[in-house]
């Protein structure tokens, strides 16, 4: 079994847990819940990381926390797939096919430029 289905049984079988029974598989009310949620999540990121910010007066980084925050986003991703219907296989697959995509693209670009 692949590490992102271990993941994402185990955050299905939590969000069953919360919801006491069952949960549902498609619901876009669900899904802006969570979609929500990510994007403060992303936020808590970007404060557990300050040193992109231009203005040099708070460097702040704490590599832990920011582990943390990172790791709250992609729990709010599985959530965004289980509320979607999306599978633990599917999302593996959409992201290869992604990846492998963006590559082309890019390598296609240099040498459309050469
Ligand atoms: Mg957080």
């Amino acid at each position: 079994m692949s590490d992102i289905k271990i993941l994402y049984d185990a955050q299905v079988r939590f969000q069953t847990l919360i919801a006491n029974g069952t949960i549902p598989r498609d619901d876009p009310e669900m899904l802006a819940h969570h979609l929500l949620g990510l994007v403060t999540e992303i936020g808590e990121v970007a404060q557990a990381d300050k040193r992109w910010k231009k203005n040099k007066r708070n460097g702040h980084y704490d590599r832990d926390e920011k582990l943390e925050e990172i790791a709250d986003c992609f729990i709010f991703l599985l959530n965004i797939c289980i509320y979607s219907d999306i599978s633990p296989d599917e999302l593996k697959m959409a992201v290869g096919k992604k990846i492998d995509k963006n590559r082309s693209r890019y390598l296609n670009s240099k040498e459309e430029a050469q």
